[in-house]
């Protein structure tokens, strides 16, 4: 059976791909995230994941980068929990459609693996895509290979953002930083 996994970043990718190798799935990954910003960090990001691609032994499909689409539609949505989901949608159903243009079995994400997204949204909106596109979602406990991940990646020496990815994020996270040095000074 094959699978295409899609990845969010390099060090995300190390426990999904193994696990579903393990599972004998012959898997190949798919690089689509219209949603990473500046372009610099996507570059960081997806140059991560073709070194975890060849640690890995695994194929890496770099899908188109639409941010111009991404930014035009998320900037129409003012809740951030809704700026997720379409962003968790969007991927998702890209990743679907491929497999299903080139015949892939089944897909699944790397994003199941995050403690910081809502994973049982994530796993509920991939099933709904699959059933769209009439192939299998791979519903995985990746989170539990977290920190197994980022442990490996490091020692490979991976690119770790700091951010999810969306200007919303980039500044959510600054913010979050200098408030913390505020503290510490205060
Ligand atoms: S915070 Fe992350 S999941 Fe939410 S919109 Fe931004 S990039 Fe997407």
């Amino acid at each position: 059976m094959k699978a295409l996994l899609h990845i969010c970043c390099g060090p995300c990718a190390v426990y999904p791909a193994r696990q579903l190798k393990d599972e004998g799935y012959e898997v190949e990954g798919f690089f689509y995230n219209p949603n990473i910003h500046p372009f610099s960090e996507y570059q960081k990001r997806y140059e991560a994941v073709v070194v975890a691609g060849e640690r890995l032994g695994l194929n890496i499909i770099h899908h188109r980068y639409d941010f111009q689409e991404f930014l035009k539609r998320v900037a129409c949505i003012e809740n951030r929990v809704e700026q997720h989901r379409f962003c968790w949608r969007i991927r998702l159903e890209e990743t679907a459609k491929v497999a299903s243009e080139q015949g892939i079995d089944c897909f699944t994400t790397t994003l199941l693996s995050s403690p910081y997204q809502d994973i049982v949204e994530i796993a509920a909106l991939g099933s709904a895509i699959a059933e769209k596109y009439r192939i299998s979602f791979l519903n995985r406990n990746f989170r539990k290979g977290f920190a197994e991940s980022h442990k490996v990646s490091k020692e490979w020496e991976l690119y770790h953002q700091n951010y999810c990815g969306c200007l919303f994020s980039e500044k959510e996270s600054i913010d979050e930083r200098n408030a913390k040095a505020k503290n510490k000074t205060a």
